[in-house]
């Protein structure tokens, strides 16, 4: 179907089935309350999209009842953005909009590499969508500017504001290939957001308060040039930064980024056996993530935190159990665990089906989370306990609190005495508080 110059599009992430149905990343992997949460509430696919393509319309995670009015202004186009375990309710959404008599339906992000996605929509956009959605307006975005994203971090029981957290996302793609990353897949194109357009936004995030900044690239300093560039702008803007890359990488510039503010690392581990790192083409030796734990531990007011899989075909409920342990053995203070998930256009898709064959359809069950998958010595129901009992006992609330928090807050306050407390425990929550109050009333 051909669209006219200017057509009404309106692109959504999927919706939340209740109030508080948003993802939180300290949620999956911390049982216990009270604690922190970071809850993703505004969606960066959206979030850039509507940077570089003003001319259409975003929806982030709406209530299905304000979908549907959203729905009866009357659109073009309604595409989505989402990931694997929301197929389903999007699925849902794209029957609701057919109905509403839109004509055109759009699919990206990483959930549209399924297979069914497909037959469902009308077209589907793989990796970074900007230029191609762009074209349709007729116009062509060759250099991609950053987009303002904050996420909450509350306390809970309560979402007493803690701290806004700024969002990055300063590179796309990774030159690796582990087998179970859809990165590879996605990401064809490697590329660098525009640089100034970043600087924009630190200086905005530093006007109103924000301390801390996630950077979401999926290998943070892989462009050393660029990462050397970002690292002086997020010094000079005095933000403490999160990013997620590999050991040899961090290692590599720790003393230089911890200058700059780098204050959370995290790494993917994935597991603690060189056995289980090869078969998954991890290209990482465990003698390097040791010697990245005994590095970081040196730094002052540093919180190192990992990303880990259980499941691994070899394993069996008590070789698995050893892992966990010898990771835990290790040192870090937080942890991020998940079962290995084959999703669809990776290397181990196509392997476990092979060979073991993928049972469970459910797509809420692509969390990594789940067993999805026919193991040859673990069920669902045991991977389920053995993930629940190695999350409480990785991320176990002396540890992650009484000893980590606890060291990093003496840190800080050594390092920044009355300032850290003016900072951090006066100013930064109360501006959140605020901040949050304005946003409800608008
Ligand atoms: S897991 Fe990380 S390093 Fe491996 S391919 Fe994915 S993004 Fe790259």
């Amino acid at each position: 179907m051909a669209l006219s110059s200017n057509p009404r599009i309106l692109i959504c992430t999927s919706y939340r089935r209740f109030r508080d149905d948003f993802l939180d990343y300290v949620g999956e992997n911390v049982y216990l309350k009270p604690r922190v949460s970071l809850k993703r509430k505004q969606s960066p696919a959206l979030r850039f999209l509507k940077r570089n393509v003003p001319e259409l319309e975003i929806l982030e995670y709406p209530l299905w009842r304000d979908y549907v009015k959203k729905l009866k202004e009357g659109w073009d186009v309604v595409g989505f953005s989402f990931f694997q375990n929301e197929i389903a309710e999007v699925f849902e959404m794209v029957r609701e909009a057919r109905r509403h008599g839109v004509k055109e339906i759009w699919a990206g992000g990483y959930g549209a590499l399924d297979e069914a996605v497909p037959r469902e929509v009308d077209r589907v956009f793989t990796g970074a969508s900007e230029d191609a959605v762009a074209q349709v307006f007729g116009k062509r975005v060759t250099d991609v500017l950053h987009p303002s994203i904050i996420w909450p971090m509350d306390f809970i029981p309560g979402n007493i504001p803690y701290l806004r957290m700024g969002i990055l996302y300063t590179e796309r793609g990774c030159p690796y290939k582990c087998t179970f990353c859809q990165t590879p897949s996605y990401d064809k194109v490697r590329f660098n957001v525009n640089i100034d357009s970043i600087e924009r936004v630190l200086r905005e995030y530093s006007r109103t308060g924000v301390t801390d900044v996630l950077v979401l690239d999926e290998l943070f300093g892989i462009s050393p040039g660029f990462a050397d560039r970002l690292t002086l702008l997020l010094a000079r803007y005095k933000l403490r930064w999160w990013a997620q890359s590999r050991a040899a990488l961090f290692m590599r510039h720790l003393d230089t980024w911890h200058e700059r503010g780098l204050r959370f690392p995290l790494i993917g581990v994935e597991a603690m056996s060189q056995s289980s790192l090869d078969s998954i083409d991890k290209k990482q030796r465990i003698e390097e993530i040791v010697e990245f734990e005994r590095r970081t531990s040196e730094k002052k007011a540093m919180y190192r935190m990992v990303y880990y899989m259980i499941g691994y075909e070899s394993q069996d409920a008590r070789t698995l159990w050893d892992d966990v342990r010898a990771l835990k053995s290790v040192g870090f203070d937080a942890f991020q665990v998940n079962v290995i998930t084959p999703f669809p256009q990776t290397p181990l898709w196509s392997e476990t089906e092979s060979r073991y064959g993928i049972r469970d359809k459910f797509y809420r069950h692509y969390d990594a989370k789940h067993l999805v998958w026919n193991h040859p010595h673990i069920s669902p129901a045991e991977m389920h306990y053995l993930l629940r009992l190695a999350i409480s006992y990785l991320n176990n609330p002396f540890d992650i609190y009484a000893r980590g928090f606890a060291r990093l807050v003496k840190e800080r306050f050594t390092a920044e005495g009355l300032r850290f407390v003016w900072r951090d425990i006066i100013r930064t929550p109360f501006e959140s508080m605020v901040r949050n109050l304005m946003e409800q009333g608008k």
